[in-house]
């Protein structure tokens, strides 16, 4: 078939019937009974709904296990492609802890609850890190709130940035080096 761009598709209807067969049809849809009953059925097959291929089925519960299992294999753990080493949870421990809100507050404090980036003051604030967080856990491979005290470069203030959450959603968009080197 050519697929040349501008050629047209023949009519398909048209060239699989005969000329006495596609004058058969055209005559039936000038009369009107038959070309409303075909309108309707037309009308019915429009409303169905799209085959899913699985719709209305249901897999057992075996089945479903097995697909269960098959899908955390494929997409967890350290087949994530957001695996950080299994930091996450330590990571929120920490950031719900009494001497990660310390923290936080000694930043603020310090910088006068001021964005650092574009001055503005008050509003939604939010302390950032200058060397991600996240990197420090795994650094100094913290694994207990008790290892995350004892690490002093966690709670270093001077790691720590007052941003608006404006500037803080910059920081995350690959802006994090620009915003560290203007550190004092
Ligand atoms: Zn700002």
């Amino acid at each position: 078939m050519s697929t040349k761009i501008g050629t047209k598709r023949p009519d398909v209807a048209i060239r699989n019937k005969s000329k006495e067969q596609s004058d058969k049809m055209i005559a039936s849809w000038k009369n009107e009974e038959v070309r409303k009953k075909r309108m309707e059925s037309m009308k019915k097959n429009q409303s169905r709904k799209p085959s899913y291929g699985h719709t209305g089925k249901k897999h057992t519960e075996d089945v479903k296990q097995i697909i269960r299992k098959k899908i955390k294999g494929i997409f967890s753990g350290n087949k994530h492609w957001n695996w950080k080493g299994g930091i996450t949870k330590i990571n929120r421990l920490i950031r719900n802890s009494f001497k990660y809100r310390q923290w936080r507050s000694d930043v603020f404090t310090r910088d006068n609850f001021t964005c650092q980036e574009c001055g503005k003051r008050g509003g939604r604030l939010e302390a950032h890190h200058i060397k991600e967080f996240s990197k420090i856990i795994q650094e100094y491979n913290i694994k207990t709130i008790e290892d995350s005290e004892n690490c002093e470069e966690l709670w270093n203030i001077n790691n720590g940035q007052t941003l608006c959450s404006n500037c803080h959603n910059k920081t995350k968009n690959g802006n994090n080096k620009k915003l560290a080197f203007r550190l004092p």
